[in-house]
């Protein structure tokens, strides 16, 4: 992978109001912290950059997201992935909060992505022509729908020799030869299911979400292991998740994985397993 990153949100203010504040972390420098899980035992990890919780988003902007914003004109495929607890901030960190409450300066990824590309064209001047087109879909229940059309709801995920992954039908703005795609994923929350005490339609949803994040996973695994020399299938058809992401996990594209986690020690389980999520991903 390009870059994985860890980011931990501050605390919150009922955490800080219910003497629930005390922290798992220590930070050691851009790279390394020092993390206590629920017995007190220490660990060191490392990232490619660890955001804290004074980090701004413009920060993780320029770190990970502005090499793939030129890339992608160049043609390059690349992809970033927010993974992490519900709670943690995966979509505070893709979209950020509304900017009229919250001001410019929080905006996320997504809207400064678009920003950067628009840039990058601008100051390319004339010479060339380029052309940007945008699709938003979300995958519920094992289907893919498309946010910009909801009648389609259930696209399906094909594979062409000249664009890899596609998804024929969904909207979009426009086509041409010679493409780059740049893929941003706000995952759904990677929690156990049974901590969430959920029942009937939404233990439903849940279980299925669990089933894609850890396909996802076993995508991650497998592929490590090909690092390591033992040949092995990579199972990207066993949801539609790693599907979509075949191109982004498997090629030669560039893909980042920000793992969001809370500082709280009450979090520091879930914590754990999403920076050993991330640790795994490294290696890919
Ligand atoms: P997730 O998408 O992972 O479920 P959210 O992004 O919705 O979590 O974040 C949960 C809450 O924490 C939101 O109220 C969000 O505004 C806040 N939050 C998350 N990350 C940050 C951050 N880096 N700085 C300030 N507030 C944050
Ligand atoms: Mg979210």
């Amino acid at each position: 992978m390009h870059g994985v990153c860890a980011r931990f949100r501050p605390l919150n203010s009922k955490e800080k109001q219910n003497d629930n504040d005390t922290v798992c972390i220590r930070s050691r420098d851009t790279e390394t912290f020092i993390f206590k899980d629920e017995k007190d035992e220490e660990s060191v990890f490392s990232f490619d950059r660890v955001f804290y919780e004074q980090s701004e988003q413009a920060d993780v902007y320029q770190f990970l997201a502005l090499p793939m914003v030129r890339d992608v004109l160049d043609a390059f495929n690349g992809t970033i992935i927010t993974y992490g607890q519900t709670g943690a901030g995966k979509t505070y960190s893709m979209e950020g909060p509304g900017i009229l409450e919250c001001g410019e300066e929080k905006k996320g990824l997504l809207p400064r992505v678009v920003e950067g590309l628009f840039d990058s064209l601008n100051s390319y001047g004339e010479e060339k022509t380029y052309s940007i087109k945008l699709s938003m879909v979300e995958i519920y229940m094992e289907k893919v729908r498309d946010l910009f059309d909801l009648s389609k709801d259930n696209i399906q995920i094909k594979e062409s020799k000249s664009r890899g992954i596609i998804l024929p039908g969904v909207t979009e703005t426009l086509n041409r030869t010679r493409s780059g795609k740049l893929i941003l994923v706000d995952l759904a929350g990677s929690e156990k299911v049974e901590k969430t005490g959920a029942e009937g339609r939404v233990l439903e949803e849940a279980k299925t979400i669990n089933k894609s994040l850890s396909a996802l996973g076993n995508v991650i695994n497998s592929l490590t292991c090909g690092l390591q020399g033992k040949a092995s299938h990579i199972p990207y058809r066993d949801s539609k998740l790693t599907r979509i992401l075949q191109d982004a996990l498997g090629g030669n594209a560039r893909t980042a994985l920000l793992c969001c986690c809370s500082p709280n020690a009450f979090n520091a389980s879930e914590s754990l397993s999403t920076l050993r999520f991330g640790a795994r991903a490294k290696h890919i």
